[in-house]
């Protein structure tokens, strides 16, 4: 299978760990099951400078599972907000819960358990075993595929199933027999710190005489991208509705689909709808501001959002109720009125781009 010996990978690797890998992250310290765990579910998607500050945070608030398992999904959420991919931080609540009911509140040993655990993929798995109770698994999550994509030259996407299985080989091949924490933080360490996805500092790299991208002098050219496919775009109307008390309307999303449980705006398909339920509850749709649109992008699709500004204090006959607005279910919507600075503070999860709306209205006070 491989240009060298896996040994010699794993030694390379690990004595270039001892004296440059990063060993002083928060949660290096301390290191537990539920605490590595917290972490790689932050690290998915996301930087590591990024992680830092949520991860504090959200340690400091729910240091233990039994404290996540009992916090609210809003408390949880509201810790997430700015994060994004939400569903991480709804899995991780759930995940808790269900160690407390079937597990004794004692985060599970074997790999088979822990993977069955909700937003727990093969990868993620393998990182808590290695890192935090040293058994031999191994990872593969996107600097690791990036890595071994180079050091092997491997054509084809990562994400293709075929080109998956073997990059899973290789990895399962390449870990050592021992040292298994630090051997997975190394080869993370690697692919975040020199083997980067633009600029890779090869000078540096202490698996370099084997790396096959290297020889090639073309280490750009792998991982392989992702086949093209042009991204769609949707349009949304936001309702930003200010009452009496300077407090703005929001509803909580369902749990299923963008933004799952966390607190937006009131949603429409257009301009035209939104006008109608105005005037459906007896609201002055006549006073509707129509505030600059701007483009917020998801994985799969571009969301172009437009705002449109209802100031409440000037008009009669709004009623409060709940409603039905635009999304795919068709739930009564849990509807509440909060202040701009409250939300600001994050008394609520809501969604990056309602933080941003949020801040505009609160700068044109
Ligand atoms: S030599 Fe360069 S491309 Fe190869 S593994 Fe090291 S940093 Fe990555």
């Amino acid at each position: 299978m491989s240009n060298q010996q896996p040994p010699q990978f794993a030694t390379q690797l690990l004595d270039w760990f001892d004296s440059n890998g990063r060993h002083d992250l928060p949660w290096q310290q301390d290191i537990n099951s539920y605490r590595v765990w917290v972490s790689e579910i932050m690290l998915q998607q996301t930087q590591v400078k990024t992680v830092i500050p949520y991860y504090r945070r959200f340690m400091q608030s729910f240091p233990d599972i039994n404290t996540l398992a009992e916090a609210s999904q809003e408390q949880v959420l509201s810790h997430w907000a700015g994060l994004g991919y939400y569903a991480r931080g709804r899995n991780l609540h759930k995940a808790a819960q269900l160690i407390m009911a079937e597990h004794n509140g004692v985060f599970p040993k074997d790999f088979d358990s822990i993977v069955g655990l909700p937003g727990i993929g093969r990868s993620t798995a393998g990182a808590i075993l290695s890192i935090a109770l040293n058994q031999r698994f191994a990872i593969l999550d996107g600097n690791v595929k990036r890595v071994l994509s180079r050091f092997f030259a491997i054509e084809g996407w990562p994400g293709e199933k075929r080109i998956e299985s073997k990059l899973w080989l290789l990895a399962d091949e390449l870990t050592p027999k021992q040292r298994f924490d630090d051997y997975t933080q190394a080869i993370m360490d690697l692919g975040a710190t020199l083997c980067t996805r633009s600029k890779p500092n090869c000078e540096n790299c202490p698996v370099q005489s084997s790396c096959l991208a290297f020889k090639q002098e073309d280490v750009t050219k792998y991982p392989f991208k992702k086949p093209k496919k042009e991204k769609p775009i949707k349009q949304a109307w936001l309702l930003i509705r200010q009452n009496q008390n300077a407090q703005i309307c929001l509803y909580q999303r369902p749990q299923k689909g963008i933004w799952g449980g966390l607190w937006s705006l009131p949603e429409f398909e257009s301009y035209q709808a939104c006008e109608q339920y105005l005037q459906s509850e007896g609201s002055c749709q006549q006073s509707l501001i129509e505030w600059d649109s701007f483009r917020h992008t998801f994985s799969h699709y571009h969301l172009d959002i437009h705002p449109l500004y209802l100031d409440e204090s000037v008009v009669s006959g709004v009623k409060d109720q709940r409603a039905h607005y635009n999304d795919d279910s068709n739930e009564e919507k849990p509807e509440g009125w909060y202040s701009i600075q409250s939300l600001l503070k994050g008394e609520v999860g809501i969604p990056a781009p309602v933080v941003k709306l949020m801040n505009r209205l609160d700068e044109t006070k």
